[in-house]
């Protein structure tokens, strides 16, 4: 098994964390062209579902389709309550 030569000080590693912790504050972000939202680079704007200002998702679709799910739990948990 290796065995580290020296101790590594806070001070030094706290150093070396500061290059990845930079990295993780601050995420790179674009806006979008339709609904003027932030979003990642190169993907799919997940507020209107447009990218390069075509229309690929259909969130009307999509949100309806996520509220029969929550209700069909919700009945699901009040069955069996009963
Ligand atoms: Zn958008």
């Amino acid at each position: 098994m290796t065995v580290p030569k020296k101790k590594r000080s806070r001070s030094r590693a706290r150093i070396k964390e500061s290059h990845w912790r930079a990295k993780v504050k601050s995420p790179n972000l674009a806006l979008c062209s339709q609904c003027q939202k932030p979003l990642i680079p190169h993907h799919v704007c997940f507020f209107c579902g447009t990218y390069k200002s075509r229309q690929v998702i259909d969130i009307e679709a999509k949100e309806k389709k996520k509220e029969k799910k929550r209700k069909k739990l919700k009945e699901e948990a009040q069955r069996e309550r009963e």
